[in-house]
């Protein structure tokens, strides 16, 4: 975590495209399920498969949304905690020889890239087999979960709220979300929307 905090890495827009290919992932998940028991879908919007982008200028926070497989309260301590992380030991150990930060994703461990540019991160799911959760870290290594009484339920899926670092304002302008969409989205089989609230 400390590695990710305090890279001087300059490209900190690689955070999106992770958070857009686990969004990617886990759409796909329910949508391969999907085919062999069409319930699992729900109905009416939980049935969409697209992942929106939110953008809350007043209080800095950048959302990610999907409507995927979402994580029951075991997935989510199992794969958003970082010590269990087969990949951490294998991707501290190549940044520490100089490593190019650009690659964190080919070690399990892309979803820490939200630290590049968030101090505060809410992983906020829900899976057809559990109820929702919550998970929240800041930038120390510890985690809490706890069942979401607070947010509006989700249906099915993951929203990701990031709450920015003071020099991460840029990530709640539009014209710099499009762009990066843009980019990122190249190879998403996936509707990606962008919603901002008016100022
Ligand atoms: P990787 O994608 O290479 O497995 P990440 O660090 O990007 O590594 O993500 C870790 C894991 O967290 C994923 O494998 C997945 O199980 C889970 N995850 C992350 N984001 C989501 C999401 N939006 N929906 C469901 N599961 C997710
Ligand atoms: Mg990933």
């Amino acid at each position: 975590m400390d590695i990710i905090i305090n890279s001087l890495y300059s490209n900190k827009d690689i955070f999106l495209r992770e958070l857009i290919s686990n969004a990617s992932d886990a759409l796909d998940k329910i949508r391969f399920l999907s085919l062999t028991d069409k319930e699992v879908l729900g109905e009416g919007d939980d049935a969409k498969l697209e992942i929106q982008i939110k953008l809350d200028k007043e209080n800095k926070i950048l959302s990610i949304r999907d409507r995927g497989i979402g994580m029951t309260k075991e997935d989510l301590i199992k794969n958003l905690g970082t010590i269990a992380k087969s990949g951490t030991s294998a991707f501290v150990e190549k940044m520490q020889t100089g490593g190019d930060l650009n690659l964190i994703g080919q070690f399990g461990v892309g979803f820490y890239s939200v630290y590049l540019v968030a101090d505060y991160v809410e992983v906020i799911s829900k899976h057809n087999d559990d109820k929702q959760y919550v998970w929240e870290s800041k930038a120390d290594g510890a985690f809490a979960i706890s069942e979401d009484i607070w947010n509006e339920p989700l249906g099915r899926g993951t929203e990701i709220r990031l709450h920015l670092r003071e020099e991460a304002g840029e990530y709640l302008e539009e014209s710099k979300l499009k762009e990066l969409v843009k980019r990122y989205s190249e190879f998403i089989n996936f509707p990606i929307y962008i919603w901002a609230t008016k100022e």
